[in-house]
């Protein structure tokens, strides 16, 4: 996207790594803010946990090649720091503009960063592996991240089982469920709307 040529919006103006995948997709996949071998390759989700990723997907039977995998973030925060508040609203319009070009049915949130950014105030406990209908007709399916599963055996079955769900979801054989507003200490956190996909 040429348009975003020498921006600064965020401050930390490091090479841009924008999304890739085919457009329009009817899945899009988001993470966090490239890392390192992201910002050498330039391309998202190439390093340990891009190769974790290939591999779950692939066992969901989803195919990399057939979605569009982005970030939330488009530049390399220094340290692999979470990106902040800022940095976030400021490559905010970034995202909209992929997902206005991309036009997906299904968003799958990858960790708490890209999770929150679509559901303000959830947690991931509350979310992971369910299939949130938004009020726009598209479906925001939260996971675990790969990194998250590569701290131990238990995690990585988390992992797995969360894009098994995304597998089950976009072949419609999952409810869809409408999220309440608030989030917070609630155990009960949305209804179900419709069986259909
Ligand atoms: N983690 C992310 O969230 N995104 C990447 O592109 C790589 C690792």
């Amino acid at each position: 996207m040429r348009l975003a040529r020498g921006c600064n919006r965020c401050g930390l103006q490091q090479r841009i790594i924008w999304g890739i995948g085919p457009v329009p997709a009817r899945i899009m996949l988001i993470g966090e803010a490239p890392g390192e071998n992201e910002a050498r390759a330039g391309k998202p989700f190439v390093g340990k946990s891009g190769k974790e990723l290939d591999y779950i997907l692939a066992r969901a039977g989803i195919q990399r090649e057939d979605i569009y995998v982005t970030n939330i973030v488009k530049c390399r925060p220094d340290k692999n720091r979470d990106p902040s508040d800022v940095e976030i609203a400021g490559c905010s319009e970034w995202l909209r503009e992929e997902l206005r070009r991309v036009q997906p049915r299904f968003i799958v949130t990858v960790g708490r960063i890209a999770t929150q950014y679509f559901l303000e105030g959830s947690t991931m406990e509350q979310t992971h592996g369910l299939p949130f209908l938004m009020p726009e007709g598209d479906v925001i399916i939260p996971v675990y991240h790969p990194a998250y599963g590569l701290h131990s055996p238990e995690k990585m079955l988390l992992v797995q089982a969360d894009f098994e769900a995304v597998g089950e979801i976009v072949a419609g054989k999952r409810p869809l469920i409408s999220p309440v507003d608030e989030w917070a200490g609630k155990e009960d956190y949305g209804e179900i709307v419709n069986e259909d996909v």
